[in-house]
Order: C-alpha cells, then sequence, then structure tokens
C-alpha cells in the first residue's frame, strides 16, 4: 500500500497535517422532542423517536450529563431534537463546556450576546413551494431575516426531487442573504409522493450540485466527492448502508464483522440516559438513507482505503475539510 507522503506533497500535504491534528469526536443530542413546525418527512417525528423517552427538564442534570460526555472524551456536540432553540438553557449547557452546533429550523433567533460563536445550521427543504407543502410554511423567509449576514451560520439545504432544475434560486437567496449552504438529500421517511430520488434524479442532482459548487464557491460548502458518493451511495465500489454505516451508536452496534465506525459515537434522546440506534430515523431502511453526515463520515473514517491513489487521497481530504468547516473545526 502507497502512503501519505508519497501521494501528497506541497500544498496537499499541508492540508493532510492540518486536519490530522483535529481528531473531532462527535455525539448527537436530541435537546427536546418539541417542534414548532411538523414537517412531512421529518425523520424524528416519522419514526416516533419523540415518544422514545420523556424530557429530563432539570437544567443542573443536563450540566452533570454535558461533563460526563466530556470526560467520555466528546469534543463535539451535535444538539438536535426536536427543535433546540425552545430551550436555550439546555443549549447553554452544551456551549458553555463543548464545541457545540446547534441544528434549528431558523424560526427563534438564537441570541448572540448569549451563544457568540456557536455554529448554527438552519434546515432548509426547497424553495418558498416545497417548503410550504413539507413544512407548511415558508421558513426560509423568516430565517434568513434573522441569521442574514451571520458568520457562524449556514443553511442545510435537503434537496428534494423536485428541486432539480431549481437549486440555484434557492443558492442565490443564500448568497444574498451572506450566508453559507451545505447540500444533502431528502431520504423521503413519510413516503411523500413525488419525493422519492429515481436513478436518473440522482444523477441529475449531481450534475448540479457541482455546477452549484463552481458558480458559487465561497457560499456552497462542499466538494464534488461528497456529491458523488451521497448520489451514487458508493464509495470505492461499496454500497453504503447498514454493514458500512459508520454513524451507529456505538454501545447499540452489534455488527459482526463491526466496519469503521465514528470513535465513541452515541445519539441521545432528550431524557439523556436512552440511546436512539444512530444519527437519523431509528425506522429508515438503510438502503435508502441519504444522510449528508453519515456519507460524510464514511469516507472520513476510511482513511486507509483512500491511500489507493493521490486522486482518491485528495477527495478524502475535501471531504474531511468539509465536514470541519461545517462545525468549525476550520474556517470556512
Ligand atoms: S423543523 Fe426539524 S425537527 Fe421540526 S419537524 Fe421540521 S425537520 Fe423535524
Ligand atoms: S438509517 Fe442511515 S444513518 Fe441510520 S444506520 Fe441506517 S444508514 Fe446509518
Amino acid at each position: 500500500m502507497q502512503t501519505v507522503s508519497t501521494l501528497l506533497s506541497g500544498e496537499w500535504y499541508e492540508r493532510y497535517r492540518a486536519i490530522s491534528r483535529l481528531n473531532m469526536r462527535s455525539s448527537i443530542y436530541d435537546v427536546t422532542n418539541r417542534c414548532n413546525l411538523r414537517c412531512k418527512g421529518c425523520f424524528f417525528f416519522s419514526s416516533d423517536e419523540h415518544t422514545a423517552a420523556p424530557e429530563e427538564t432539570d437544567i443542573g442534570r443536563w450540566e452533570a450529563f454535558v461533563e460526563k460526555e466530556q470526560a467520555r472524551g466528546v469534543n463535539l456536540a451535535i444538539l438536535i431534537g426536536g427543535e433546540p432553540t425552545l430551550y436555550l438553557d439546555r443549549v447553554a449547557a452544551f456551549y458553555k463546556r463543548l464545541p457545540t452546533y446547534c441544528a434549528t429550523n431558523g424560526l427563534i433567533k438564537i441570541p448572540r450576546d448569549r451563544f457568540p460563536d456557536m455554529m448554527v445550521g438552519i434546515s432548509l427543504w426547497g424553495d418558498e413551494e416545497d417548503e410550504k407543502l413539507l413544512r407548511g410554511k415558508d421558513a426560509f423567509s423568516i430565517s434568513s431575516k434573522n441569521y442574514a449576514g451571520d458568520p457562524y451560520t449556514y443553511y442545510l439545504y435537503t434537496i428534494t426531487p423536485r428541486q432539480l432544475g431549481r437549486t440555484e434560486r434557492v443558492i442565490k437567496r443564500i448568497d444574498d442573504a451572506g450566508l453559507k449552504v451545505h447540500m444533502q438529500l431528502l431520504s423521503n421517511d413519510e413516503g411523500v409522493e413525488g419525493f422519492s430520488w429515481t436513478p436518473s434524479q440522482l444523477a441529475d442532482i449531481r450534475a448540479e450540485m457541482d455546477a452549484m459548487l463552481a458558480q458559487y464557491p465561497r457560499t456552497v460548502i462542499s466538494c464534488r466527492y461528497y456529491h458523488e458518493v451521497i448520489t451514487t451511495g458508493r464509495m470505492l465500489g461499496r454500497p453504503f448502508g447498514w454493514n458500512e454505516c459508520p454513524s451507529v451508536t456505538e454501545p447499540l452496534d452489534t455488527r459482526d464483522p463491526r466496519p469503521k465506525r465514528l470513535i465513541r459515537f452515541i445519539r441521545w434522546a432528550a431524557d439523556l440516559q436512552t440511546m436512539h440506534r444512530c444519527c437519523t430515523s431509528a425506522t429508515r431502511d438503510c438502503r435508502t438513507c441519504k444522510d449528508g453526515a453519515a456519507h460524510m463520515s464514511w469516507v472520513m473514517v476510511n482513511k486507509r482505503d483512500h491511500l489507493r491513489s493521490t486522486e482518491d487521497l485528495q477527495n478524502w481530504i475535501e471531504v474531511y475539510e468539509m465536514f470541519a468547516k461545517l462545525y468549525k473545526f476550520l474556517p470556512w
């Protein structure tokens, strides 16, 4: 097998060295079971994860829990829900102790005097028409006003098949609001008609994602290899799925043989005791999973397999850098 130093030189070798120092250890936390929206296809509600456990309401217990997570080696807390901004004291319990990323629908503005540099990812499900259909309202019109120009915020744009040919307008609006965007694909967990991907649509959206990255390189946080992996569901000839997924909660991971995986990763429910199967829906058929973070992590944990050629290793570096930027381990 080739080595990193035989495959890389100059700038690429320095980029590799920069990311190899990062040693990210993430886990995911449901801050609450409640949300101020009910989107069709939301993995949390469609898999009944909101009923898996009651919420811990004592803030002292949240603080003690985060300290235990720190001691477990976690250095990146990814807060989801439900809608975390409904309980800012719980968000603060993490933010005061750990590098923290907060996912939100953006309807409630996170006060920057209290959370000055917390990374915020706003969910976006398409243009006004799709958001009204899937989320019941045009959330972008509110979130873009709340966060315009914020240097620590980006949109997590979940592209649906109906967005084919229409992504540029969405990305232009994000660019106009002075924000960044990262793209992933809808998994259509609730089987909404017209929102499941066909192979030819996946090929088309890959080309469109590549074009958006080329056209808006300062706005779109992405790379072409990520587009390839998420649209084809394949990496180095292997199919994504349960046997390969890196984002399974470690204490629940009984797979044998165990694939390369995220070390010490757990997705915790809001009672701070119950664990969910993985980073996304507990009931999703893994063969249909398009979760962006799971696909990125899949590439990241498989560095050794990318030591085949200079191009493969450079692709791996770009995915790793993208992930690090999205969680503020590297600047945009
Ligand atoms: S805003 Fe997020 S958590 Fe709330 S229903 Fe929609 S997808 Fe689910
Ligand atoms: S649903 Fe997706 S993230 Fe969850 S175990 Fe399956 S492949 Fe992994």
